[in-house]
């Protein structure tokens, strides 16, 4: 018969939440194997996608000199309101983000989770790859003591179990701490291209002066057919990021092919130009949950805890998940080296991963942004109504040649109130109000 495997913690999942939580502990010695059933840890997985740096200098503080692979740093950010024939834009530049490191850089996840798990086995993490875990094992009194994996022989043993397994949160379901099947409210379906150029060209085209400036943009309105969603275009190296995400509800709803809707993003006249002469060199599509604060799964029981997109933690509105996954690792982490501490494993004792985590800013901004779902419930014309508006607007502003202004003036406050009435502006806004500050 072999031997059982047994370590301190098993981490299941090789993404931004798993890793962080593995690096935590095996810098503090404890005996961690992570599971990954992609070839390499980020072969499946991708993103918009923007990383932000502090999340990953808490749990790597040294990680500028282990030179990790980024695309370019963002220094300059912001948003696009697209109507069907012109675009408001809202960027922001500054001389900040070209400190080193940034802020924020863009980055291809095949590249930066591998990059990221090397990091951890050189820490100690046995990182085992091309092994997907099918089952939590639990003991005679109800405990998680170990996973089952799809290998001969494929179980491992642990007294703490960490699921940072993404949003297809099958074992967090099995453990019935979250719930089967994720109404299609509350799940985006993104779907992303990554498209090939110079960079020089690139730099060209987004008034960049060198390979170390960069633009993330996010763009609502109809990019997205004014449906609830958004879009995104970020500079690599050598390629464009673009993707558009909506809600699956919506995709079912108006009968919406993801494909056709980011064909139709990239043909829009002001996109265009910028994609010109390139080459697709990758496409998927991914889901993000979006459930919010107040749907989350349980994040804890005896011998478990959860992290990152497998708990729901994503801040769409501001396009952040990495960061809050990466964070959620390294509490629960931290909170694992005091169970090894205490030898106490229970759900009890684990509680204090939630409390450490309501004491970040992962648990108080999801608290913030509760209600920001049924904000875009109960206002689905919202995007529609005022990126067109805001578009006809400047239109007139810009073109209100040999006429008073003050005719000008009461002309675009017209064109408002022939959208919604002062009442249901007003009405509005104080929704937007609500759901922007909990
Ligand atoms: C289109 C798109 C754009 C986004 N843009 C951004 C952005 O710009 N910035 C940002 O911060 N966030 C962004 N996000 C969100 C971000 O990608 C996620 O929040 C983040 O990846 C969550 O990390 P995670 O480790 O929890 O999960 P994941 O990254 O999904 O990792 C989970 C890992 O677990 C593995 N796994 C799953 N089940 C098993 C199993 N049973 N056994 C073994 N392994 C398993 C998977 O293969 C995967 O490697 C975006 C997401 C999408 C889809």
């Amino acid at each position: 018969m072999s031997e059982k495997l047994v370590f301190d913690v098993i981490v299941v999942g090789g993404g931004p939440a798993g890793i962080a939580a593995a690096i935590t502990m095996a810098k503090e010695g404890l005996k961690v194997i992570l599971i990954e059933r992609g070839r390499f840890a980020g072969a499946k997985n991708f993103f918009g996608g923007v990383l932000y740096t502090h999340a990953l200098a808490d749990c790597l503080p040294d990680y500028w000199e282990r030179r990790p692979p980024f695309e370019r740093p963002v220094t300059e950010q912001g948003y696009w309101l697209l109507s069907p024939d012109g675009v408001v834009r809202f960027m922001h530049k500054s001389e900040h983000y070209k400190q080193e490191p940034a802020d924020a850089y863009t980055a291809l996840r095949a590249q930066f989770d591998g990059w990221f798990a090397q990091q951890a086995a050189s820490l100690g993490v046995l990182v085992i790859t091309k092994t997907t875990v099918t089952e939590c094992i639990r003991d005679g009194r109800g405990r998680v003591s170990g996973v089952k994996t799809d290998r001969p022989d494929g179980e491992v043993y642990a007294p703490l179990v960490i699921l940072a397994e993404g949003v297809n949160n099958l074992l967090t379901q099995q453990l019935g701490l979250a719930k089967a099947d994720l109404p299609p409210r509350f799940v985006a379906l993104a779907v992303k291209e990554v498209i090939g150029l110079p960079a020089k060209e690139i730099e060209a085209r987004f008034g960049l002066a060198s390979a170390k400036e960069g633009v993330a943009i996010d763009i609502f309105g109809d990019a997205t057919l004014g449906l609830p969603g958004t879009a995104f275009i970020y500079t690599d190296k050598t390629a464009i990021s673009i993707g558009v995400g909506l809600l699956l509800e919506e995709f079912v709803h108006h009968k919406l092919r993801p494909y056709e809707v980011l064909a139709r993003f990239k043909n829009h006249p002001v996109v265009r130009p910028y994609l010109a002469g390139g080459e697709s060199l990758e496409y998927g599509a991914h889901l993000i949950p979006e459930m919010g604060y107040n749907r989350m799964p349980a994040l804890t029981a005896d011998g478990v805890m959860v992290a990152g997109d497998a708990a729901g933690m994503v801040d769409a509105l501001h396009r952040e998940g990495t960061n809050l996954a990466m964070t959620a690792g390294r509490l629960a982490g931290e909170t694992a080296l005091e169970a090894h501490r205490q030898s106490d494993f229970s759900a009890g004792f684990l509680k204090q991963y939630r409390r450490r985590l309501e004491e970040s800013f992962v648990l108080k901004d999801l608290k913030q942004y509760r209600r920001m779902t049924d904000f875009l419930d109960s206002t689905p014309y919202f995007m529609k109504t005022y990126v067109n508006y805001l578009n006809e607007a400047a239109l007139r502003y810009f073109t209100a040649h040999g006429i008073p202004k003050r005719t000008m003036e009461k002309e675009i406050m017209g064109m408002l109130f022939e959208r919604r009435s002062f009442f249901g502006v007003a009405r509005d806004m104080l929704k937007l109000l609500q759901g922007m500050r909990g």
